[in-house]
């Protein structure tokens, strides 16, 4: 069996799945083009943790961690069933590399986790495990955990970071404003860099780029590309998608390995 690449997919503004946003059908293909995993291990931008933390319970709640949206988006549930093996696996790989990993029973999946999966595999047979990212931790301990991790995918676990390659609230625009230069600048730093491997460059994050603080002014969103680049093994990253919404949120997505995907 090939192994699954990894996947850092853009989850978007809360009211995605209500919206007709372009990166939608892109999302909604992709389940189909990756194929069925026996297990997904997600690191959303909306968890952080002192240490890497997995949700343990058995069937995690859908949390809508946002207010003011319409109440059909608090109606959604994703009703994946957790991965006792997958968080075996996890504690095994992270343990053995000296990284110390929490449990927590009572955690459910935030929407950085259920809004894409709902486009990705909307019938939430496949069992997932999240992961939270690491309190202050930099772009370079999160590409560590990644590669960490990366035996996961050999086990037909589906490695996926759901955050934003540019996420700065105070900048948005009415939908379809077109993308201002320091994030498309930012996308394209990535893309560059991605496409190359040039791994040492990427983690500078965030002292470089020149835009590096603009697109992230706080850098959560971004980090979850870093886990999934780890988990790529050094194989380069692959641009499955590129869009914008809310005039400067970036939906590109990234595959690393796995050497399966096109950019439909
Ligand atoms: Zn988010």
């Amino acid at each position: 069996m090939a192994s699954l690449p990894s996947l850092f997919l853009p989850h978007g503004a809360p009211d995605l799945l209500l919206s007709t946003h372009v990166s939608k059908d892109f999302l909604g293909t992709l389940g189909r083009r990756v194929g069925r995993p026996a297990a997904i291990l997600i690191v959303s931008a909306h968890w952080e943790a002192a240490q890497p933390t997995l949700t343990t319970a058995e069937a995690p709640e859908t949390v809508h961690d946002f207010f003011g949206f319409p109440d059909a988006l608090y109606r959604i549930r994703y009703p994946a069933r957790t991965a006792s093996d997958l968080i075996d696996w996890v504690d095994d790989l992270l343990t053995g590399q000296g990284i110390e990993l929490e449990k927590d029973a009572s955690r459910g999946f935030d929407h950085g986790t259920w809004a894409p999966l709902s486009l990705v595999y909307p019938d939430a047979d496949i069992p997932v495990v999240q992961l939270s990212l690491v309190r202050d931790g930099t772009a370079r301990q999160h590409f560590e955990i990644g590669h960490t991790l990366a035996p996961l995918r050999e086990r037909d676990v589906l490695i996926v970071g759901s955050g934003s390659v540019t996420h700065n609230l105070r900048e948005l625009g009415p939908e379809g404003t077109p993308p201002p230069a320091w994030a498309t600048a930012f996308d394209d730093w990535v893309l560059k860099a991605a496409e190359a491997g040039e791994w040492d460059s990427l983690m500078q994050f965030p002292e470089a780029p020149e835009t590096g603080r603009r697109a992230h002014p706080t850098p959560e969103h971004f980090l979850p590309f870093f886990v999934a680049a780890g988990a790529g093994a050094g194989e380069v990253g692959h641009k499955l998608h590129g869009s914008y919404s809310h005039g400067s949120i970036s939906m590109s997505a990234y595959a690393f390995g796995g050497g399966l995907l096109s950019a439909a």
